[in-house]
This record gives C-alpha cells, structure tokens and sequence, in this order.
C-alpha cells in the first residue's frame, strides 16, 4: 500500500516537472508572438472568404480531399492567402496522401511554429510568419531531406505558377 502510494506520488510529481518544462522551455512564447501584418477581425473578413477566415484567424480545419491545390503538380510558388507571403514552394510539396496538401520543408522566413495542445495532443502548428494565419501542423513523418510533413489546409494558401522564362 505504502509504496503503490508512492509511485502515484512520484507520477504526479513528474507529471508537473513535464507541464513546467513545456512552459519554460525557451522559444514557448507564441501569445507574445507579433506580427509585420496586422488586421481587424472585420479587415480580415472584408478580404477572405467565410471559409478562408474560419481556418486563417480561427484555426479551422477544412475536410480532407476537398482541395485543388491537393493536385495542383506545376511549379510555382504557394503564397499566404491573407498577405501574400510566400511560403511553400512546388519542389518540396509530395503526395502525402492525407487529403491535405503537404511539403516537406517551407520557404526560409516563411512559417512560424508554437506547440498546440488542443485536441488531447501535443503538435506543432505552423502558421505565417508575416500574418500569423494558421496553416496547419508539421508532423516527423516526412519524407528526406527533412523528414518533416507540414500538413496545410490548401484554403491558407494561394498557388501562383512559375512564370516562363
Ligand atoms: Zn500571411
């Protein structure tokens, strides 16, 4: 009795010291996170559409398969729909079969990353750098070189095609 009340103990305590260190850890600061763009919850939804909105500044998630950018195989350069950062480029998205468009790395500068532990998880959500709309979540299933999926709601982004040369 005595020592199954100890590891109930010993549990708590290690429980608290992996909450602590989530919350000190260096870099855990999203809340104080500011951004270069900034709008009113009506700018926003004077240039996105309902659905855009709901996933940009609400953290939405659109159904899987439901987006044209899921195929879209051209090369080019996928923008943030809210202001038009560039974000992803064509040669590091893959199929990932999630029904979610997906790339293996984003554009230098591109993506901010905070941890999200709604939903009973722990996962790290992505987001503009420029604006801080959501875009989805980068998981450690990726393909090489990074290893990385960054899983994005196709609504969070808009395709612009290389122009040729
Ligand atoms: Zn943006």
């Amino acid at each position: 009795m005595t020592t199954r009340r100890f590891f109930l103990l010993s549990g708590t305590a290690l429980l608290g010291a992996t909450v602590l260190d989530r919350f000190t850890r260096p870099g855990f600061a999203a809340e104080t996170e500011t951004f270069e763009v900034t709008k009113t919850e009506a700018e926003w939804k004077a240039i996105l559409t309902d659905d855009q909105f709901r996933i940009l500044r609400q953290e939405d998630t659109e159904r899987p398969f439901t987006s044209a950018l899921n195929n879209e195989k051209r090369k080019g350069v996928f923008q943030c729909a809210g202001c038009d950062l560039p974000v992803y480029a064509s040669e590091t998205k893959f199929d990932s079969g999630t029904g979610w468009p997906s790339f293996w790395d984003a554009i230098e500068g591109g993506i901010g990353t905070r941890e999200d532990t709604s939903l009973f998880m722990t996962r790290v959500e992505c987001h503009c750098h420029r604006c801080g709309g959501h875009f989805g979540h980068v998981f450690d299933d990726g393909p090489q070189p990074t290893g990385k999926r960054h899983c994005i709601n196709g609504l969070a982004l808009k395709f612009v095609p290389a122009t040729a040369a």
